[in-house]
């Protein structure tokens, strides 16, 4: 068997140097893959139980149209994720075109005119800058009259309680906390961190909304924000909850008179969740939940394994080889251009879709300088499948995400390194070859 399978990865272009480096690497991971597995294997139970407790059938697959007045399909999706996260409520919709979308009908819900937006652990995904009027923009919150206060992170990446508490004041309604790093160089938030931050604020101000991003987060630990008391969690269908079957899509789960002042914004006043068709979307929607548990912990197979081959080659991964994971994102450090972008050559070489394309680095609107993607991906933009993206500019840093299976993830990591070992960029150690 390892003969045909070695035969195989020689057929995908991966040489026996780079496979017996990789399986070097890969047999120290083995108790690291066991403890993903259990975990997985728990939010795979919390699922079906969701599941079975909503009495999901077949009838909930079928499409409606037009208005998509009583979508019980629909309706009961979305009891399914608000039994699956502990809350009264949950919207999940294909209307909800985006993760942004999503935190944009969150926040502008449930903030009106005069209150504050408060982020007490730094500044925000890049996308929520022109949602919030960090940066100008049109429509943006700051045009409504709602003001927004920031509390950068200590130095050591820990949350600045005093100036929390100093932040925090009579027009304070709506707390926004991002769980995972996204791009950003700080640590990612684990649920007990932040549910520590939750309680702070909550006695600080007892009626102030917490609302958690969890975009990348979802099934990554046995538990999610709203079990450690937020009041809102938000996140993108096209990330892990989706488990790369849904085509589109969002969600909010939380209280339910947030739910239901998302949902007036989400439609209309008067509306709110009762219109919405479901288009034939409900059964991938529903399929893509019962397999997001499985996806999230291939996904993180392939973060921890990038982490301990590049770490092995002495480049500097964030988070470390060891680090426990709290979202999906890798990060390597290669300090060079070229090793850059003949990292995304190979993930791009790895994909079952345009496998044959070769990325390129772009001015892409709104940055600063060129940025290089590589993603094969069934779904367009879909980062739960296997990808990478990096800005060129120093310290040159590339930001892998994704992989629907584990196998597909090892395979990217594999032509990667390949790439990398072609180039003469990395020599790999001679005793582990
Ligand atoms: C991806 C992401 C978003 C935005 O989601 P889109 O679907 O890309 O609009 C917001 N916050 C975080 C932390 C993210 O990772």
């Amino acid at each position: 068997m390892q003969s045909e399978l070695n035969e195989m990865y020689r057929s995908l272009g991966v040489s026996e140097s780079v496979l017996r480096f990789a399986e070097s690497v890969e047999t120290a991971l083995k108790p690291r893959f066991a403890a993903i597995d259990a975990r997985a294997e728990y939010n795979q139970m919390k699922v079906i139980k969701a599941m079975q407790d909503n009495r999901v059938s077949d009838i909930h697959f079928a499409a409606t149209t037009g208005y998509g007045y009583n979508d019980i399909g629909r309706d009961t999706l979305e009891q399914v994720y608000a039994s699956c996260f502990h809350t009264e409520a949950a919207l999940v919709r294909p209307q909800l075109m985006s993760g942004t979308h999503a935190l944009h009908i969150a926040l502008s819900g449930n903030l009106r005119p005069g209150d504050e937006l408060l982020s007490p652990a730094g500044g925000p995904y890049d996308t929520l800058e022109e949602v919030i009027g960090i940066r100008p923009s049109v429509g943006s919150l700051a045009e409504y009259g709602i003001s927004y206060r920031q509390v950068d992170l200590l130095p050591d990446g820990t949350f600045d309680y005093e100036n929390i508490r100093k932040a925090v004041n009579d027009k304070t309604k709506l707390v926004t906390i991002q769980r995972s790093k996204g791009y950003a160089t700080r640590p990612t938030f684990s649920v007990e961190q932040i549910g520590q931050l939750i309680a702070y604020v909550k006695k600080l101000k007892p009626d102030v909304i917490c609302m958690v991003d969890n975009c990348y987060g979802e099934f990554v630990e046995l538990n999610e924000p709203t079990d450690v008391g937020a009041d809102m969690i938000v996140g993108s269908l096209i990330k892990n909850p989706g488990g790369g079957l849904a085509p589109i899509g969002g969600y909010i789960a939380g209280r339910q008179d947030c739910i239901d002042r998302a949902a007036y914004r989400l439609s209309a006043p008067g509306l709110g969740r009762e219109v919405g068709a479901s288009l034939g979307l409900n059964q991938s929607l529903y399929q893509g939940f019962f397999l997001a548990p499985t996806v999230v912990a291939g996904a993180l197979k392939g973060a921890v394994f990038a982490a301990n081959v590049y770490e092995r080659l002495g480049f500097a991964v964030h988070p470390n080889g060891t680090e426990e994971r709290h979202d999906i994102i890798q990060a390597v450090t290669f300090g060079k251009p070229e090793a850059v972008i003949a990292f995304c050559e190979g993930i791009q070489a790895a994909a079952p879709v345009d496998s044959f394309v070769k990325p390129e680095p772009w001015d892409m609107p709104g940055y600063d300088s060129p940025v290089i993607m590589a993603a094969g991906a069934f779904v367009q933009g879909s980062s739960i499948e296997l990808s990478a993206d990096a800005p060129i500019r120093p310290p040159y840093t590339v930001f892998f995400q994704g992989g629907l299976t584990w196998y597909h993830a090892r395979l990217g990591i594999l032509k990667s390194l390949q790439a990398l070992c072609d180039a003469g960029l990395v020599t790999l150690p001679q005793e582990a070859i």
